[in-house]
């Protein structure tokens, strides 16, 4: 952590001296202000985390310099020592400050308070420092779990958790708004042989290339999730029954154009592909787009695999 910053705000340059010298004792650094309007300008450049205020000054004094700070967000929860030569008895005068961390000490200075106070204060702020640090970590750390809670592992793309809520939020919209909606439906070709053959950590090759190749094709507003082993699930909103067609063979076609693998062991791998889209298959509730979807993909299967079927009712 940076050297914490103390604003020490007199008119009077003996007493700024005198004390930024009993700072000196303190790990810190000083920054000083000769008014009060000096001193709302030192507050906006430097991130300050105490202010030592002398009370009188000509012009603008102490106190309406803390009224000010305490109306700025920014400056509202800097803690302020007050400077006075007013004598103790009167301090009922710092009642109205006393919301924020405020305190005072009386000229002529008695070095030993002076660094008592300095200290705890200094001390609370890098409380306050240590814990926003630590609220920045969680907050960090959890969008990375809500991530991970919606990502494969293995693929990079949505689990099948996420899609439980993206299918019934985008079926919504829908039907609220009377857009289309496509569901892909895509499961690779004879997966087990490549696991048989190639061995499984092969297969888990295959399946992370085949996962790029679909999201290397797909806009950015498409969703894809996977859905089983080698089966993905791909939802196209605001796209028609054409546009779904054209996206599902471009993605076929990038499967079967280039094998996977590297220079020891390549693999010409391809995919089949269920569609339906509403309105055009008229599906009521969000899960018969994928039922209409799988449906197709079992009739692409039937019909000799690499290939997109659209969704028929029998
Ligand atoms: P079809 O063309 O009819 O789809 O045949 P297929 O062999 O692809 O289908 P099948 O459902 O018989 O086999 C799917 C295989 O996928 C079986 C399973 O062991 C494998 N599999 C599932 N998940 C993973 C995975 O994460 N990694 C690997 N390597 N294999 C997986
Ligand atoms: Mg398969
Ligand atoms: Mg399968």
């Amino acid at each position: 952590m940076d050297k914490p910053k103390i604003l020490i705000v007199d008119d009077r340059s003996e007493n700024r001296l005198s004390l930024e010298l009993l700072l000196n004792e303190i790990d810190c650094e000083v920054v000083t202000a000769t008014s009060g309007n000096e001193a709302l300008l030192q507050l906006s450049k430097h991130h300050v985390a105490m202010v030592l205020l002398d009370v009188q000054m000509p012009g603008m004094d102490g106190f309406e310099v803390a009224t000010l700070m305490r109306q700025n967000s920014k400056t509202r929860n800097i803690p302020i020592i007050f400077v006075t030569a007013i004598n103790k008895e009167q301090k009922h005068i710092f009642h109205g400050y006393e919301a924020g961390a405020v305190d005072y000490i009386c000229k002529p200075f008695d070095p030993t308070i002076i660094l008592a106070k300095v200290s705890i204060f200094l001390e609370l702020y890098r409380y306050r420092c240590d814990l926003e640090e630590t609220q920045i970590e969680l907050r960090d750390q959890k969008r990375i779990l809500e991530k991970l809670c919606i990502t494969d592992d293995l693929t990079g793309l949505y689990n099948r958790r996420h899609l439980n809520n993206i299918l019934k939020q985008e079926f919504e919209r829908c039907l609220r708004y009377e857009s289309p909606l496509a569901c892909l439906m895509l499961d690779v070709d004879r997966f087990k042989d490549i696991n048989d053959t190639y061995g499984h950590s092969f297969g888990d090759t295959v399946l992370r290339e085949f996962s790029r190749r679909i999201r290397f094709t797909l806009r950015a507003s498409d969703i894809a999730f996977r859905f089983g082993g080698e089966e993905v699930l791909v939802l196209l909103p605001q796209t028609d029954i054409e546009g779904a067609k054209q996206t599902a063979e471009k993605i076929r076609l990038r499967c079967a154009a280039k094998p996977v693998g590297d220079a020891n062991q390549a693999v010409t791998v391809t995919v089949s592909i269920g569609l339906a889209s509403n309105p055009q298959h008229q599906a009521v509730l969000h899960n018969d787009l994928i039922t209409f979807a799988d449906n197709a993909l079992s009739r692409a299967k039937e019909k000799g695999r690499n290939r997109v079927e659209e969704y028929t009712r029998l």
